[in-house]
């Protein structure tokens, strides 16, 4: 598998691991937005969420939210962006699923601050039951 993050996890490619189990592994971003700014991802190569099933599923989550008290415990942020990049378009770079852990700090420089759009009560409710019945 020529995935640089599966080669990472096989530790043929060094990384600054700070978390691994039956599931999962993290390890800190090599340009990161933030000091602590973790990598979370499932063992298994995946690209997106919709990839995971059972025990997978569940271990990435259960792993997701011990990194993410480990750095609440280690460096006290003052908050944390927890976020997924899935699909170029948004943003994803590596295609093996992985969960962002950014911690923030008031007036720091991670920026999130988009523009909303205007949807008009029909989209909404165009929308919401078009998702309902998808789901
Ligand atoms: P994406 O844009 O796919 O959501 O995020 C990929 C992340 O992986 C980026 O934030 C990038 O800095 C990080 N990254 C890319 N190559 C490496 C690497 O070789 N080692 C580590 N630790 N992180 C990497
Ligand atoms: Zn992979």
């Amino acid at each position: 598998m020529d995935c640089l993050f599966c080669k990472i996890m096989a530790g043929e490619i060094p990384s600054y691991k700070v978390y691994e189990d039956g599931f999962a592994f993290a390890f800190l971003d090599i340009n990161p937005i933030a000091a602590g700014h973790t990598l979370v991802l499932p063992k298994v190569h995946v690209t997106k969420l919709a990839g995971l099933e059972g025990e997978a599923l569940s271990g990435l989550a259960a792993a997701l939210k011990r990194v993410v008290a480990g750095v609440e415990s280690a460096l006290e942020p003052e908050g944390l962006n927890i976020f997924i990049n899935q699909g170029e378009v948004a943003g994803q770079v590596i295609a093996h699923l992985h969960v962002h852990v950014v911690p923030r700090a008031q007036g720091d420089e991670v920026c999130f601050d988009v523009p909303s759009i205007e949807m008009s009560e029909k989209e909404f409710k165009e929308i919401s039951e078009k998702i309902t019945t998808a789901i």
